[in-house]
This record gives C-alpha cells, structure tokens and sequence, in this order.
C-alpha cells in the first residue's frame, strides 16, 4: 500500500488507541493500522473505523436515551427525520410496538441492533470526537465477533 499523502511505502501494524468519549476513557487494543515510513502519517482500517463508530455511537446513546423511545429521540438517534422513523416502524425495518393505537415506541438497545446491521454509519464520527481517517469504502455490517467486541467494551464502561 502506498501513503496517499508523500507516495511512500506504507506498513501494516497492529495499534492501541485510547480516546476520549463523553468523558469516557476508551481503549481500543489491536486495532489494524498502516504507517507510512517516510511520513509517519496513518490510515486504520475501514472495518476498525466502523467497529469504533458503533462503539462509541452506543455509548452515547446509553448516556443521551432512555429505555423506551418515542418517535423524536429515535429520529435524533438516527440523524433522520420524525417521517423516516414513522416509515422504518411500519415497514418493520426498526422494532417497535404501537401503544395506545398511535403512538410508537422503540425499545433502545433494539434500535442500537438494528443500527448495527443497518446502513447507517456515515454520520456517526464528528469531526472533535477522535482523528480517524479512513480511505476506501466501509464494509456493511459487523460480524458477530465485531459484536461480541462491542458489547464487551460497553460491558467494561458500565462497570466504571
Ligand atoms: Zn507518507
């Protein structure tokens, strides 16, 4: 792989990243990497980008979200609009259950799962949160091992 920045030879290395989240401390372990020799700029690898987003948009959401959602909080969770989320409950696409006949309710760590499997990445990272670059395309989805991560570092927050 060539640096995109000085054209130099670029190498994979394996890199632990500690950030800071909502006032959380997070540490990634392991997370695949390229360092440019020449430059010493990095690029991390899509996947790991990913697995980071999910992360950290579940932590934020555990601390911004009650439980149970309603219309509005899903929409801002998701970054659409009040008729998207309408739209997703009807057409099955988010889990939810009408109460009362009209109103619907979303249960959050529902909506998070459904996140996860979703298409939904790209508006996840502000800018201030962490200085990541990813070049090339996301992959979709986790696997379930990406998973098994993620719950596992959420689990370690929570014990904090
Ligand atoms: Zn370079």
């Amino acid at each position: 792989m060539q640096c995109y920045s000085c054209g130099g030879e670029m190498e994979r290395i394996k890199k632990d990243i500690e950030a800071n989240w909502k006032g959380r401390q997070m540490i990634f372990r392991g997370l695949h990497a390229w360092v440019c020799r020449s430059c010493g700029e990095q690029v991390y690898e899509p996947e790991d980008v990913r697995l980071m987003q999910n992360l950290m948009r579940s932590v934020e959401a555990d601390d911004d979200y009650p439980e149970i959602m309603n219309v509005q909080e899903v929409a801002d969770l998701l970054r659409v609009s009040n008729q998207t989320v309408y739209n997703l409950a009807r057409s099955g696409q988010l889990p939810a259950v009408k109460v009362g006949g009209r109103e619907w309710r979303f249960r959050r760590d529902e909506v998070l799962a459904a996140l996860s499997s979703g298409d939904q990445g790209e508006a996840a990272c502000s800018e201030e949160s962490i200085h990541l670059v990813a070049r090339g395309q996301i992959k979709d989805g986790l696997s379930a091992e990406d998973e098994q991560v993620i719950k596992k570092h959420i689990e370690m927050l929570k014990d904090e």
